[in-house]
């Protein structure tokens, strides 16, 4: 089972990243949002662990931004917030539980295999994204379309997930620099351009009919139907 923590606080980070690891997950750590939502969008986790007050973002704000990415796995909340109306927006906003610090070791594993019993649809779709005739397989980072294996680099591989992830809406260039390169880069880059020109002859290359749409001086498109 992979676990993303989120954790700023060097003692507890530590403390959960071995306590967790010998319970048998396997952790990676981030420490600051930024950081998470780039591992999360770059790895597949069955689980997230994410403390509200982080350095460069809120907690809340982070899941949020993980749930537009597509990230579906179970979010844990870890917080010293004890109030009610913490727990009430935790739990709205796209957590789905809510433990407070300080907390017992056995009563976090617990929570967390409840998540992962409650989240574990088998040969669940999680792990496949289709669209039309597309489909991408996230575990084995391969992309089909109408069966036929589609060569392509991992960086294509996440801009087509993302496209996929956002099927049927418009996503811009300055979207696709922050949510795929994870950074902002000039705005008079062509880098997202020249991807998507690649990506296309892969995608839509033999006759088939084409799934990328540009939209001029607003973006691209991939089309669900
Ligand atoms: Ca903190």
């Amino acid at each position: 089972m992979r676990l993303l923590l989120v954790e700023d606080e060097p003692d507890i980070q530590s403390f959960l990243k071995s306590s967790l690891s010998e319970a048998g997950y396997q952790v990676e750590a981030a420490a600051d949002g930024k950081s998470a939502s780039q591992l999360a969008v770059d790895g597949q986790f069955d689980i997230l662990i994410v403390d509200l007050g982080l350095p460069d973002q809120d907690g809340i704000s982070l899941i949020l931004k993980l749930r537009q990415l597509g990230v579906s796995a179970p979010v844990l909340i870890l917080s010293a917030r004890r109030s009610v109306d913490d727990r009430v927006r935790g739990l709205e906003q796209g957590g789905d539980d809510y433990l407070t610090k300080p907390f017992a070791l056995a009563e976090l594993l617990a929570r967390l295999r409840n998540l992962l019993k409650r989240n574990s649809p088998p040969g669940s779709e999680a792990t496949r994204l289709r669209v039309l005739d597309l489909e991408l397989d996230l575990l084995r980072r391969e992309a089909t379309r109408a069966g036929q294996l589609l060569q392509l680099t991992p960086q294509e591989f996440v801009l087509l997930e993302y496209l996929c992830r956002n099927a049927g809406r418009v996503v811009t260039r300055s979207m696709i620099l922050d949510q795929v390169w994870g950074m902002r880069i000039q705005p008079d880059t062509n880098v997202v351009d020249v991807h998507i020109y690649r990506l296309r002859g892969k995608v839509d290359g033999l006759g088939q009919q084409p799934l990328i749409r540009t939209l001029r001086g607003v973006g691209y498109v991939l089309k669900d139907r």
